[in-house]
């Protein structure tokens, strides 16, 4: 019996299966580590047609590898994507696919909120190669369509923001961009994962990750990956990671993000369903000025989340009353709730942007970046709920 084609099999099934054929080989049910950093040519002749993309084979780690070609495949899939680049970080999935894209006097348009490093990577990094950076809110679509123009080749944002929580309508600002000739949608989907949101299906060109987070999902390890088109990967991979950054995944980590994804949608359903009952919690707690989350009716974009996302995901955040000096307060007071940053691991984590990630910016650029001092972010783990909610509710107390 044959096996069954894509299009019948669910996305825990791909996400298990796609691109590998366990009994080939030697027949190991996990795909093989591939830990050689370069590959052999029979003869010159073979190595010739190598170099010129005539004949299928491997030439060097740094520009591919079986065991991370088969993660690329997997993702590419999940994704819904043509092809996929593995990185050796969510930065190096970024950076590798700007430095690809863009030349001097070209401008990007990205969100207001972002998250840290990206920014900074825009505007000390690209910035200082001649490339323009503007900030829009783009959590109103409008906001891109009055900023935009002929010198615009992308436009970038996270979709839940980092670490706010807005959201932006993938399909209106995808049709907004697209009016302009070689202007690209670049979405940061590494607070949904392919399981909750798919951005390729709603309109945008690529899609980045720091599969570091839900992809690997155990804190074990940094990693990244972009999805997009066959022709500008194989450009990526050919410039942007080859001679450009050189932000190759190892195999031993793509081995590793292979395995976190087999439990991937599982893992995704509880983070899901943690996240639902902490928010719901803090939602109606006196010190709590306002909740951010998307599971809840309160959401100003509940509409939009319900519409684009198949879940509300795993990510809180939620403003205290008494500002700086609470969000201290409460970060120290976790007892079960680790602080840390990072997200999507299985232990629950929690950061307040004031006093960690968002330190060096100034209280007013803070606000400017909505950001605000008593603002807390917790990744739900995959713990029991009741103990999570006890932990959340005696740091409140404190
Ligand atoms: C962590 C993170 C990144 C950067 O990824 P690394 O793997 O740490 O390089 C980018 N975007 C978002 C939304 C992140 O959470």
């Amino acid at each position: 019996m044959s096996k069954p084609t894509h299009e019948t099999l669910g996305f825990s099934t791909r996400a298990i299966h796609h691109a590998y054929d366990a009994y080939a080989g030697t027949g190991d049910l996990n795909p093989p580590v591939h830990m050689s950093s370069t590959y052999t040519f029979p003869t010159v002749e073979d190595g010739m047609k190598r170099f010129a993309g005539e004949q299928q084979g491997f030439v060097y780690s740094r520009v591919g590898n079986p065991t991370t070609v088969l993660l690329e495949q997997r993702l590419a899939d999940l994704e819904g994507g043509e092809a996929a680049l593995v990185t050796a970080s969510g930065m190096g999935a970024t950076a590798a696919l700007l430095w690809t894209l863009l030349k001097p006097g070209d401008e990007i348009i990205a969100d207001k909120t972002l998250y840290g490093c990206t920014y900074a990577f825009f505007n000390h990094g690209l910035a200082k190669f001649g490339v323009t950076i503007t900030h829009v809110d783009m959590a109103d679509p409008a906001n891109l369509a009055a900023a935009i123009s002929a010198k615009t080749r992308i436009v970038f944002f996270e979709s839940p923001a980092n670490p706010n929580m807005r959201l932006v309508d993938i399909p209106a600002v995808a049709a907004i961009a697209h009016q302009h000739d070689n202007c690209k949608v670049v979405v940061d989907n590494t607070y949904c994962t392919p399981y909750l949101q798919r951005p390729l299906e709603l309109g945008a060109d690529y899609v980045v990750h720091s599969a570091t987070k839900y992809l690997g999902g155990h804190g074990d390890l940094i990693a990244g990956a972009i999805v997009g088109d066959a022709e500008t990967l194989t450009q990526v991979r050919f410039y942007g990671i080859k001679d450009m950054t050189g932000a190759v995944m190892s195999s031993q980590d793509a081995f590793l993000v292979l395995r976190g994804l087999k439990t991937l949608a599982l893992r995704m359903d509880r983070h899901c369903q943690n996240a639902q009952a902490i928010a719901a919690f803090l939602a109606n707690h006196p010190a709590v000025a306002v909740c951010h989350y998307p599971g809840l009716e309160s959401f100003p974009q509940y509409a939009l989340a319900q519409r684009q996302m198949a879940q509300p995901g795993g990510m809180i955040a939620f403003e205290l009353k008494g500002g700086f000096e609470a969000g201290c307060r409460f970060m120290n007071a976790l007892k079960l709730i680790t602080r840390a940053v990072s997200l999507g691991d299985a232990e629950s984590l929690a950061q307040h942007p004031a006093s960690m990630t968002h330190s060096t910016y100034t209280p007013e650029e803070r606000a400017e970046h909505m950001i605000s001092e008593g603002l807390v972010r917790i990744s739900a783990g995959l713990e029991d709920i009741a103990d999570l909610l006890r932990d959340v509710e005696q740091a409140l107390c404190h």
